[in-house]
Formats: C-alpha cells, sequence, structure tokens
C-alpha cells in the first residue's frame, strides 16, 4: 500500500476520500440543484482539453443534457477521478475532516458587504491551503502548484493540523506561512438556485484561480504577487482590487458577488468550455488532414467550420468532447461534398 500523501509515515488505508471537502462540494453544481454528497459537476480544462467530471450521484438524464450521450467507461473514468481512493491514511483524514467541521459553519454567514466569515484565522486559513494542496498533490483535476509551493504546504500542513484541535500557539509554523495571501468571493446561496461549477485554472500561478460552486479563491505563494499583471478569470479578477486580502494573521474577510456577476461569470465559463472544445476539434482536424495529405499543416477553416456544422447537426451537444467516430463521420461527409474525397473505409 502506498504512503500518506499528507503525513508519508503511515499507510494510505483511506477509501472514498473527496479531495475537495463534501461540504462545499454540497454548494457546487449538482446539476438538478439537489445539495449531498457525490452530486458534484466540474470541469477539467487542460490545454485544448476539456474533462468532465461528476459524482456519483448526478442524474443519467442530467449527465445527457449537459454532455450529450456518454458511454459506461465515461462516467466510470469520470467518478474514479474524484472519489480518491489510498491517497490518505486514517489519522490524516480525521484532520482534514475536523478542520472542515470547523470551517463549516461559516457556510451560514453572509453578507451584502464584505463580511467576516470567522474569528479563527487559523481554521480559515488552513481550510482553503488544505483545499489548494490537496487538489494539486491528488494531480488528477488538472491543478498543480510548482512543486516547492506544494511541498512547503505539505510540510505546513503536516504540522498544523491536530486531530482534536487546531494549536492556535505554534507560532514557528505559522512563520511558514507568512507570506501567504488569499482572498474568497462569493455569491451566498447562489448555488442554492443555479448551475454552478468547479474548475481549477491549469495555467494561472499569480495567484492561482479556482471556482468552486458559489466560492471563488484566489491564492498567492507570495504576498509580492499581488502586484502581478491580472489574468482573467471569467471576469472575477476586475473584482481583486477590491476584495480584502486575507493571510494567517488576519479574520477571514469574504467579499460577497452579486448573482449577476456569478451568472456573468457562469456564462464567461461556458463560452469558454465551448471554445476549448472547438479549439480541440479544430486541431483534431489539422491532425486528420495531414494524414489524407493535405496540403500545409493546416486544413481549410471553411472545411473545418463546415465540419463543425456537420457534428452539430447530428444532434450532438456541443458541451461533450466529441468522439473520435463523431469526428471522422462529419469530416468525411464534408470533404466528400467539397472535395469529393471519400474515405478509403
Ligand atoms: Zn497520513
Amino acid at each position: 500500500m502506498p504512503k500518506c500523501t499528507l503525513c508519508l509515515i503511515n499507510e494510505a488505508d483511506k477509501t472514498g476520500s473527496h479531495v475537495v471537502p463534501h461540504f462545499l462540494m454540497k454548494t457546487i453544481d449538482n446539476a438538478d440543484h439537489v445539495k449531498g454528497r457525490d452530486k458534484e459537476l466540474g470541469f477539467k480544462i487542460t490545454e485544448d482539453f476539456v474533462t468532465p467530471y461528476f459524482g456519483r450521484d448526478v442524474s443519467t438524464n442530467k449527465l445527457d443534457e449537459v454532455f450529450g450521450e456518454l458511454t459506461e467507461e465515461d462516467i466510470t473514468a469520470s467518478r474514479s477521478d474524484i472519489i480518491a481512493d489510498y491517497i490518505y491514511c486514517t489519522s490524516c483524514e480525521k484532520k482534514f475532516s475536523s478542520l472542515e467541521s470547523a470551517y463549516a459553519p461559516t457556510l451560514n454567514i453572509d453578507g451584502s458587504e464584505v463580511y467576516q466569515s470567522t474569528k479563527s484565522s487559523l481554521t480559515a486559513f488552513l481550510f482553503w491551503t488544505s483545499i489548494v494542496w490537496r487538489l494539486s498533490a491528488y494531480g488528477k483535476l488538472g491543478f498543480k502548484l510548482a512543486q516547492n509551493e506544494e511541498n512547503r504546504l505539505r510540510v505546513t500542513l503536516d504540522k498544523l493540523l491536530i486531530a482534536e484541535v487546531i494549536d492556535e500557539r505554534d507560532t514557528a509554523t505559522k512563520a511558514m506561512f507568512e507570506d501567504i495571501r488569499y482572498v474568497i468571493l462569493r455569491a451566498p446561496g447562489y448555488a442554492d438556485k443555479n448551475e454552478t461549477a468547479t474548475y481549477y485554472h491549469s495555467k494561472h500561478r499569480f495567484p492561482y484561480c479556482l471556482l468552486l460552486g458559489e466560492y471563488a479563491l484566489f491564492y498567492y505563494m507570495k504576498s509580492s504577487h499581488v502586484k502581478s499583471p491580472q489574468q482573467s478569470f471569467f471576469g472575477l479578477e476586475k473584482l481583486l482590487n477590491r476584495a480584502p486580502l486575507n493571510s494567517i494573521r488576519n479574520a477571514e474577510k469574504i467579499y460577497p458577488v452579486t448573482d449577476e456577476q456569478m451568472k456573468s461569470t457562469w456564462d464567461s465559463f461556458v463560452d469558454f468550455v465551448n471554445a476549448t472544445r472547438i479549439k480541440s476539434l479544430f486541431r483534431t482536424l489539422d491532425e486528420l488532414h495531414i494524414k489524407l495529405g493535405g496540403n500545409g499543416k493546416h486544413m481549410h477553416p471553411k472545411d473545418k467550420y463546415d465540419i463543425l456544422n456537420e457534428i452539430m447537426a447530428e444532434g450532438k451537444d456541443l458541451g461533450r468532447t466529441f468522439t473520435f467516430e463523431d469526428i471522422k463521420q462529419s469530416t468525411f461527409k464534408v470533404l466528400n461534398k467539397n472535395h469529393g474525397i471519400t474515405s478509403k473505409q
């Protein structure tokens, strides 16, 4: 059995671990707006690829609606990505769950102005830090810290997370977190009424950007990164200069965003998902073009758009990854029509 990824000492004997705490997942889209475990719907977007992932209890009908027809393999592969087996030991899993229990009551606190979520700066800080570290150490959801940053967070979390009580007095270890800043934006109650998703930006580092249902987390590994040029994150980045910066020292303050702002974020996110999918399709078409012995490295844009329209005309949902078979059929139909090219098969 592998070693626990947090303590690196005990055997990782826990199964069914949620990498993102399930109480937070309750705020994350569960498609049918039913709160509960295993209802999450997320997107892993890396380079030109979009991979959806979803919990065990998301209804198959809803998945069909969002992603088109999914195969059993798609579903099994995705579900195995969000529920992790053998990454933590029982003792570390307990530390995470007591941290979650300590932070969970903040879900019920909100405000229309900037509000304080908890008096315990350490609990809030460790909670968000543990999410960042867990996603990175797990590595299967398209989010990765720089390796030295991941190591640093592991060492400090391992020292500061104590199952029964989080020791506010451990100043030496706290000092290791001194330079980290983070911002929390939240549209309180938004996830009760609307679709949301989880998405962890695979490239942004200054800060790291995570969308978690009705929350957005911006995590700065160094306070100097606050001055870095703005990175786009579905419009939410524009609020960063107004939102309070949190650290291990201050009682956490959350910047509330309106439902309209969150809706516009979701719309931008859906556009981004679709644009990424089209980019991925066009890259596949360029590869096909080369294999078919076409001139140059790229298929003619008109052919690409004709093929895209052909795929869409088949009634496929743009929200899902096109299967190779879909692409092949539509491609040959269009190439035959436009250029008289026929499939050898
Ligand atoms: Zn452990």
